[in-house]
């Protein structure tokens, strides 16, 4: 079953025993932070306290390759699994500690997965994106494209030392 906006209504979950469960698939896009798309499989599953929900995620986002700066499209995968508990206004309910992190599900019984996503999408971005493996960056010194063939500065590949060792070796061969 395909959800609409990753809002899901439990209301029929929560009337169910302990350990009845759904399964959604989702294949959204959500536009902010640079995520564009984001598509894989839930699980609620129905526990004592609320609904467990487990999910396995794929996204697509746009990051910044760390060496060439170019705008890339990059792919994460990831899972997560979050507990979360019915809002309800008792003093009972307050009294949970950890409540603050879960997803809730609001008085109408929804369920809204889209921030959890988003968070978990955020956190599996790596620090240091590259378009590819083997990206050559740019030149420090003139910003060329260095994956685009070599610029017309002097080489920066090898310090003072090595680029001596370099030249060396190009005299002895001709
Ligand atoms: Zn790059
Ligand atoms: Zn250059």
């Amino acid at each position: 079953m395909l959800i609409d906006k990753m809002y899901i209504n439990v209301a029929q979950l929560l009337k169910e025993p302990v350990g009845s469960s759904r399964r959604y698939q989702i294949d959204e896009s959500l536009g902010t932070d640079d995520i564009n798309s984001v598509k894989g499989e839930v699980t609620l599953i129905r526990t004592n306290r609320g609904i467990m929900v487990k999910g396995e995620m794929t996204a697509g986002v746009t990051v910044i390759c760390s060496r060439c700066l170019k705008l890339i499209d990059y792919k994460v995968n990831y899972d997560f699994e979050e507990e979360c508990l019915p809002s309800v206004s008792t003093s009972e309910a307050l009294s949970l500690p950890d409540q603050t992190d879960n997803i809730t599900i609001d008085e109408s019984h929804m369920l809204d997965l889209s921030e959890t996503i988003r968070q978990y999408t955020l956190l599996t971005i790596p620090a240091k994106p590259l378009c590819r493996p083997d990206c050559a960056g740019i030149c420090p010194s003139c910003g060329h494209d260095l994956n685009q063939g070599p610029c017309q500065c002097p080489s920066h590949t090898y310090d003072r030392r090595w680029s001596k060792l370099v030249r060396l070796g190009k005299e002895n061969k001709t």
